[in-house]
């Protein structure tokens, strides 16, 4: 751990040495570290790629995903003969290829209440790259229980964040939102689309934070989040205070254990990342594609409603099934164009989005209304494959 860096070492950072902020000592003392990354994603792609490359010593990677072809948009650590692969995998490539100086680690499963204070234990600090709030408030919780300092970010659409939490004096996530916001009004990346370059932003001012911190230089983001619009090409910020009635880290907390995150965020079933904002209401009927598909071929009178944003409908549509596309938020708005005496199906990309709308429907006084089950993905996968998946 303190051994002198070696020749080719000092080769490899020769212009991190030169810096007297930074110099031998510095060096050392970002091998010495070790950091954890949640996810391999769009924010953990430059961020690893960044943190391998400026000698951190031991890199740990949380991600139990598998690389889609959708991802190669902006996670710049697979390629595209990685698709189908483990992301932990092609991550440790990559890393270990810009520097086989770095140990990484590989933590190919979810993270989760069994085990995440044990992995944050083993790590000097941890880069949230996390795209669903379960996670976001586990990493939050587990790093205040275990004294570990996260640098968070996030990212939708044209929009990014970046703070760090968890530092000593500094706030935690639950001091910026004590509670997640309720299920279903966040749409996740998959729905509501990110910007590819966008990630690459945030992840590498992450890894900068990260590297600040260890080298104990410069002005950190404690106590301050900062704002990032793409479109305007504009950085604020604003205060962030350490809240002393926070559960988490106020000066009474009441967490004293990580606890069921799907739950608190009021998500039930679906695991899958990229439908962490979806919430899965049981009572709302659903009908199967292959018994939808049977009755439109039989010429039942069916009323399809695509609820999916513009750019969803004009990828691949059920027009001809006499689809009628109203994205999800104008159906408040729009519902009058919707027989309320026909039977009606809803469907959107996965089916939860589409299960909200039915229970508006539902509430709003239609009898007849089914969720079209697994969405426009099982449609391609079990009708017509020429309709993209995304
Ligand atoms: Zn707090």
């Amino acid at each position: 751990m303190t051994a002198t860096l070696t020749p080719p070492e000092l080769q490899r950072y020769a212009r991190h040495l030169i810096l007297p902020e930074v110099g031998i000592a510095g060096q050392e003392r970002l091998r010495g570290a070790s950091v954890l990354l949640i996810g391999a994603g769009g924010l953990g792609s430059p961020a690893a790629l960044y943190l391998a490359a400026a000698g951190i010593g031991r890199i740990g990677i949380v991600d139990d995903d598998v690389v889609d072809a959708t991802n190669l948009q902006r996670q710049i650590l697979h390629a595209t003969g990685d698709v189908g692969r483990r992301k932990a995998d092609s991550a440790r490539e990559r890393v270990t290829a810009a520097n086989p100086h770095v140990e990484v680690e590989l933590h190919p499963f979810r993270l989760d209440s069994s085990n995440a204070l044990e992995i944050f234990s083993r790590y000097d600090l941890v880069v949230d790259g996390s795209d669903n709030f379960p996670t976001r408030y586990l990493v939050n919780d587990a790093a205040v229980l275990t004294g570990r300092t996260v640098v968070y970010g996030s990212i939708q659409r044209f929009e990014g964040q970046c703070s760090v939490f968890g530092a000593p004096g500094g706030p935690c996530y639950r001091c910026l939102f004590a509670d997640p916001p309720p299920a279903g009004l966040v749409p996740s990346c998959a729905e509501a689309g990110v910007l590819g370059v966008l990630p690459g932003i945030i992840g590498t001012l992450q890894a900068l934070e990260v590297i600040k911190q260890i080298l104990g230089i410069g002005e950190s983001l404690v106590g301050r989040l900062l704002l990032f619009d793409a479109l305007a090409l504009r950085f604020r910020e604003i205060q962030l205070p350490r809240d002393p009635a926070c559960p988490a880290c106020g000066d009474e907390p009441t967490i004293d254990a990580l606890i069921d995150y799907q739950d608190f965020c009021g998500l039930s079933g679906s695991q899958e990342n990229d439908d962490s904002g979806d919430t899965m209401q049981d009572e709302i009927p659903e009908i199967s594609v292959l018994d939808l598909k049977e009755r439109l071929d039989r010429g039942d009178s069916i009323t399809l409603v695509d609820v999916r944003e513009p750019g969803e409908w004009e990828m691949g549509n059920l027009a001809d099934h006499g689809a009628v596309h109203i994205p999800m938020g104008e159906v408040p708005d729009r519902a009058d164009e919707i027989d309320p005496e026909s039977e009606v199906v809803v469907y959107c990309r996965s089916g939860a989005r589409s299960a909200q709308v039915a229970g508006f429907l539902l509430e709003r006084g239609y009898e007849r209304v089914h969720n079209m089950e697994g969405g426009i993905l099982a449609w391609s996968d079990e009708i017509d494959s020429s309709i993209p998946k995304y």
